[in-house]
């Protein structure tokens, strides 16, 4: 069986813990390699080494630093359909989803190949007589990310792409559920001409977590999973004094007016909905239609497209969507769907009973559909990540707005409507971090910033784009004077632009 170890000073290495997971392939449920968890004794050996090459990268100039990124962008195209085979077959996602995972990270490590001008400061040429004042970014030293199981190529490169740009040395502890993918990308980068120490990736759970936040010698933490890990992080980061940005979980409504084209609008709801097994952060996971004529319009369209969804295995190249991550991720949301017909929603569609033909023991599960939701239910308020819509009738545009604006998640939010003004005064006043117009789902491109609000968010600064540069940098202002012909004598009152 495949044993997958740490990546640590530029190689593979194994464990030394003793302690190893299980990583499934969940299109057939079977064991398929066994990934080692770190101790706190493997963790502190990746710091060493990220901490003693970390220097002599920092002082290399800013268009090498980028030559290296370019290459790993070319290595990584080179090897696109061996990695995504890879990751769909851990993850279970199909393989054209697994494609646009690292296409979406790879836009980033792009981005970063524009450091030599994201890093550039700013200069003030006599500021005062003979003062000039520059700023400048330097890099952190080692940092850290911790990063979910479902997009396991594109929120590490999130991480690591800007973070290393900027000069820093990376430690990677990626999920434990499919660590394949994270390991060949440090792998390409050190074929990339990235000097070993820079990147290094340690597996493991709460063990390995705890020793990176301990570590005196981690500057920053960039952490993206669900909000009570988030959370956790956060605080406990915050307490030895380290930079900390931490991205949660979601519940991402989809207004629906009018006016709004409902074939296009369904369209999207069954893309964002269901795509990916609705495990994306970005998942449309309520649709809101606003009156009820459009509510029953809507569901005489959704319901048999949701009962025509096609569920195959990762590698079947006209599903719709995969398998779940994972048996128990498979009862959790089986547990949810219970919960909903309790608390008296309406379950139109019920995916429960699927079963995919020849792959009994994968982690399959049809879509469902509830209909009649309210906000007072468990099913509203807490994040399913699975294959499952929520549809809460509004009955007016007021208060479809304040449904994803008071709910305590705001990661992303969608409104569907041919009317301008509705779509601008939403934009302008739903209270969430994300937003799209005749969009499902609004990930921003890479040279935007990634962030959601309220529990979705912890910390200040968004991912990537121009914050990630803010992010894994600090700024040092220099004030200067070359003071010829300039005489002023001692000053004992403060320095001020007289
Ligand atoms: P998770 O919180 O279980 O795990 C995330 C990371 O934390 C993993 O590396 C895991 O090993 C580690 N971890 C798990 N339990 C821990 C513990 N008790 N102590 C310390 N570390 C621990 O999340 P997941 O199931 O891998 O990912 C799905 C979640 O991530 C969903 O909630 C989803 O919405 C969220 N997510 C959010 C974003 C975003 O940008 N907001 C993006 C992707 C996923």
């Amino acid at each position: 069986m495949r044993s997958v170890g740490h990546f640590i000073g530029g190689k593979e290495v194994k464990g030394t813990s003793g302690r190893t997971a299980d990583v499934f392939e969940p299109m057939t449920g079977e064991v398929q390699a066994k990934v080692a968890l770190a101790s706190k004794a493997e963790v502190r050996a990746a710091v060493e080494n990220a901490r003693a090459a970390q220097g002599e990268w920092a002082a290399t100039n800013p268009q090498r630093r980028a030559r290296v990124m370019m290459k790993f962008v070319e290595l990584v195209q080179r090897d696109y359909d061996k990695l995504a085979e890879l990751l769909a077959r851990e993850h279970g996602k199909t393989v054209p989803d697994a494609k646009g995972d690292i296409q979406r990270g790879l836009e980033v490590a792009e981005f970063a190949c524009g450091i030599p001008h994201l890093m550039k400061g700013e200069y003030t040429e006599g500021a005062g007589p003979g003062i000039d004042i520059y700023s400048l970014r330097q890099p952190l030293g080692v940092v850290a990310g911790i990063t979910p199981f479902n997009f396991p190529a594109m929120i590490p490169m999130w991480k690591f792409a800007p973070a290393i740009a900027c000069g820093n040395a990376f430690i990677l502890k990626p999920s434990e559920r499919d660590p394949g993918v994270p390991m060949k990308l440090a792998e390409l980068m050190i074929e990339a001409g990235l000097p070993p120490g820079i990147l290094n990736v340690v597996n493991g759970d709460k063990e390995a977590v705890d020793a990176i936040l301990d570590d005196p010698d981690i500057k920053a933490i960039g952490f993206v999973g669900s909000t009570p890990i988030a959370q956790y992080i956060y605080e406990r980061a915050a307490q030895t004094g380290k930079r900390c940005q931490c991205f949660g979980g979601a519940k991402n409504h989809a207004i629906v007016m009018p006016d709004a084209d409902m074939d296009q609008t369904v369209d999207a709801l069954i893309g964002a909905g269901y795509g990916s097994a609705g495990e994306r952060c970005m998942a449309v996971s309520v649709a809101v239609p606003v009156g009820k004529t459009t509510a029953d319009r809507l569901m005489e369209k959704l319901i048999p497209r949701v009962e025509s969804l096609k569920i195959g295995t990762s590698v079947d190249p006209s599903a719709d969507y995969g398998p779940l991550v994972t048996r128990e991720a498979v009862e959790k949301v089986k547990n949810y769907i219970d919960i909903g017909i309790k608390e008296g929603a309406t379950l139109a569609v019920d995916g429960r009973g699927f079963k995919m033909q020849g792959y009994e023991k994968g982690f399959y599960l049809g879509g469902s559909l509830f209909d009649n939701v309210t906000k007072d239910m468990r099913i509203y308020k807490e994040e399913i990540f699975g294959p499952v819509l929520s549809v809460v009738r509004a009955h007016d545009y007021h208060e479809a707005l304040a449904l994803p604006s008071e709910h305590d998640y705001g990661n992303g939010v969608a409104i569907f409507t041919r009317d301008g003004d509705a779509a601008r005064d939403f934009a302008a006043k739903v209270n969430v971090g994300m937003v799209g117009i005749n969009v499902p789902i609004p990930v921003p491109i890479a040279y935007y910033t990634f962030g959601g609000w309220k529990k979705s968010g912890f910390g200040d600064l968004n991912q990537h784009g121009p914050d990630s540069i803010r992010f894994y940098t600090k700024t040092k202002t220099v004030t200067s004077r070359w003071p010829s012909g300039v005489k002023e004598g001692a000053e004992f009152s403060i320095p001020t632009m007289k």
